[in-house]
């Protein structure tokens, strides 16, 4: 039986699995797509401790290494629930595959939220991408906007400048969640341009994305912009479909403190998909080593 099981080998995942691994345990970490989580498609991260500047994929391809030097088990399966058994855990996988573990971590982070207008989903890979680092080379010297207002869709529109002609900013207040830092970037960037307070309200083109409609949030004016591409860069919604009924939520998160220690004994939270104020890579590894020894206690314990 597995010691902890931990979901998701995003940035909180891989840090419990190093943690885990240095307590002795047997840890294994399940992945249903690569690991890496959301950073993989951050391109260049300059608030991680002990890097000034590194890309998303490095950074990520680094606490990968360490976890496997350290003999963590990686297993792609998409763990599709999670039940309690004699004192432990079952989790079950795509193809019913079945994990037995004492204890688990719950590290599933969040996937990008959509727009929910109409055609975005026909026009996605059609001129609408959630990903500037994976496709942002498709749009070289072409024109783009990013909608959004926080970190992500800011690192991007920055990123996407320096590979195209124009970037625009779409975002629906005139304030952004964003760090001062990049904000301050991104004014001072000459072929960006910020478009405030407007709405993504309607995408147009035939066969592919050619302009988007913006509708002013506070007069309600529009304004077409013609664009090659669009970077849709609002946001997650946290992934808890394993754990339906098995944890208590809260807004649609994985309801903890800053223990990590969730409603059900043995199972524990780490990462974006758990309530909390600061989601950043710092914390989501914060988590994953206060996750990790929650789990190594509560099997001493045990
Ligand atoms: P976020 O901080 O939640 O920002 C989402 C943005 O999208 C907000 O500006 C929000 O507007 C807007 N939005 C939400 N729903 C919308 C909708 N339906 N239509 C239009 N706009 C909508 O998301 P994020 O930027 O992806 O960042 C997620 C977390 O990861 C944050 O904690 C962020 O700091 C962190 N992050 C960190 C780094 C880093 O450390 N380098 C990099 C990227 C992200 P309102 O502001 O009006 O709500």
């Amino acid at each position: 039986m597995i010691d902890i099981a931990v979901v998701g080998a995003g940035t909180a995942g891989m840090t419990a699995a190093i943690y885990g691994r240095r307590a002795g345990m047997e840890v294994t970490v399940f992945e249903g797509n690569t690991y890496g989580g959301q950073i993989v498609a951050t391109p260049e991260v300059e608030n991680f401790p002990g890097f000034e500047k590194i890309s998303g994929f490095d950074l990520a391809d680094s606490i990968f290494r360490q976890a496997m030097a350290l003999d963590a088990k990686f297993v792609f399966d998409q763990i599709n629930s999670i039940t309690k058994k004699d004192g432990g855990f079952v989790l079950t996988g795509d193809f019913g595959n079945e994990y037995e573990a004492k204890t688990v971590i719950i590290a599933t982070g969040a996937t990008n939220r959509h727009l929910g207008i109409d055609r975005e989903e026909e026009l996605t890979g059609r001129g609408i991408s959630y990903c500037a680092t994976c496709d942002g080379a498709f749009f070289k010297d072409k024109v783009t906007a990013v909608a959004g207002g926080g970190n992500t869709a800011v690192e991007d529109a920055l990123y996407l400048a320096g590979l195209c002609s124009k970037v625009y900013i779409i975002h629906r207040r005139d304030g952004f969640r964003a760090e001062e830092a990049l904000m301050v970037k991104a004014r001072q960037t000459e072929n960006i341009e910020i478009l405030t307070p407007f709405v993504t309200e309607r995408l147009e083109g035939e066969g592919r994305l050619s302009s988007v409609v913006l509708k002013n949030a506070v007069d309600g004016t529009e304004k077409t912009i013609e664009v090659d591409g669009l970077f849709v860069a609002i946001g997650q919604v946290p992934a808890t479909n394993a754990v339906e009924g098995l944890v208590e939520t809260e807004g649609g998160y994985i309801k903890a403190g800053e223990d990590c220690v969730t409603s059900c004994p043995g199972v524990f939270v780490a990462g974006d998909v758990r309530t909390k104020h600061v989601r950043q890579l710092a914390t989501a590894a914060s988590d994953g080593a206060i996750a990790a020894l929650a789990a190594v206690s509560c099997i001493k314990m045990q």
